[in-house]
Parts: structure tokens; sequence; C-alpha cells
């Protein structure tokens, strides 16, 4: 069974959009907008002002939670298959804390919001590339070029580069380095079911072998999709 990483913030989560709108509010419009450009930049907010920024979020309790989805029928999709193949997901993360729960927690309950229950939040303070090792990880998602470098740089995992606004340089940059590039989550998910297909040659013979000998029963030993409403645990006795 595959084994991924998923990156949150601009792949499954609208970070920049949030992040903007913070911006916007505290500084005005002007702050987040060069003059030479029709749309609302990241870089066009100072390293100063993007501080003053960060201080205003991180006092916000929850603020995580309310981010919005990119493509919030993919998460869904994205756990069925996981039940379906038995995926395991961790979704890895290094958002800055902020007043209310924890970074895991707010993750956790944001992706469930979308339909992907229970899901593994790790919080990563250090390299991606340790972690995917750690974790022997087949592929990691992310939208960081220096993040997927880091990882196919220190590890066997491979890496998929998710660029939502296009760009040629970086995507050569990323194909030259045996990185895959897409551009939004159902074509990753698309990647993840030709994976999945051509996993048991790509694993080598034992496994076939086994596939060949243990037929699967799907259906019958598993909870239902959604575990939350699979039986209330019963009452807790001292007896
Ligand atoms: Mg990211």
């Amino acid at each position: 069974m595959l084994r991924i990483g998923f990156d949150l913030d601009g792949v499954v989560a609208d970070f920049r959009t949030a992040f903007l709108d913070a911006a916007a509010k505290l500084l005005g419009q002007q702050a987040i907008q060069r003059p030479s450009s029709p749309m609302p930049d990241f870089d066009a907010v100072s390293a100063a002002d993007a501080k003053r920024v960060w201080q205003v979020i991180t006092a916000m309790p929850n603020w995580w939670v309310g981010l919005a989805p990119y493509e919030p029928a993919q998460i869904a999709r994205l756990y069925q298959l996981a039940r379906r193949y038995r995926w395991e997901v961790s979704f890895l993360t290094s958002r800055i804390p902020t007043a209310g729960d924890s970074v895991q927690f707010q993750s956790q309950a944001w992706l469930e919001t979308y339909g992907y229950y229970m899901p593994a939040v790790v919080t990563v303070p250090g390299s991606r590339g340790e972690i995917a090792n750690a974790l022997r990880l087949d592929l990691i998602i992310d939208d960081q070029l220096l993040n997927c470098l880091e990882v196919v740089g220190a590890s066997q995992t491979k890496a998929i580069l998710i660029l939502r606004m296009g760009d040629a340089g970086l995507e050569q940059q990323a194909t030259d380095r045996g990185i895959g590039v897409v551009h939004r989550l159902d074509e990753v998910i698309e990647v993840l079911l030709q994976l999945q297909d051509i996993l048991p040659s790509k694993r080598g013979s034992v496994l076939r072998l086994a596939d060949w000998f243990f037929k699967r029963e799907p259906d019958a030993h598993v909870l239902p999709m959604n575990p939350r409403a699979a039986r209330p645990i019963p009452p807790h006795s001292d007896k």
C-alpha cells in the first residue's frame, strides 16, 4: 500500500488568499498590490508589514480553521480512495501556531470538515527530507520546490510539485530533477491511482505472489466511510 505525505498550505488549503485578506484588512489594498500588477501579490508585502500581519494572525484563535480549500471535493475523494486502497496518508505542515487550539488539532478539524475523517497530521519543525525518510514515504506532494528538492535529496521518496499558477521556469527546474509537476489536486489523485496500479510490479515479485494467493475481501472487515458514525462507544463501567 502506498505511503503518501501531503503538504497542507498551497496543496489542499488556500493559505495565500487568507494571508492576503488579512494583510489587506490591516494595511489596505495598496499594500498587497504592486502598481504594475492587477493581482494581489505576496511579494508586494514588505518583510516588516508581513511581520505585522503575522502578529494579527497569530493572535486570532484557530485562524487556520478558517482557510478555504482549493478543491474540496478532492479532499473527500482522497479520503475515500485512501480507505479503499488502504493508503497510509500523512498531512505534513510547518504552520505557525496561533491562539486557540494547537496547529495539529486545527488542521485535523479542518480536514474533517471537508470529509477527511481522522486525518494524521504531522507538524514538521525540521526538514521534510528527514520526515519523508523516517516515515518511508513513497511520495510527497508539496507546493514548494525547495521542500521537494529536500525530500528527493534526503530520501528514496518521490516528489510531486503542485504549481497552482503556471511557471514555466520552475516547472523546468523541477522536471530536470525528477520531480513531477501538476497544477491541481485532481491531477495528483490521478497520479496516485496510476501508482496504485503499478505498485505490485514496482515492489517486486513477492508482493505479486502474495496478491495471487491471498484474495482480498475488500468490504467485509472495514469500518463505514464515516467512522464517526460507526457505533457509539459504550458507557464506561467501573465494575
Ligand atoms: Mg505549502
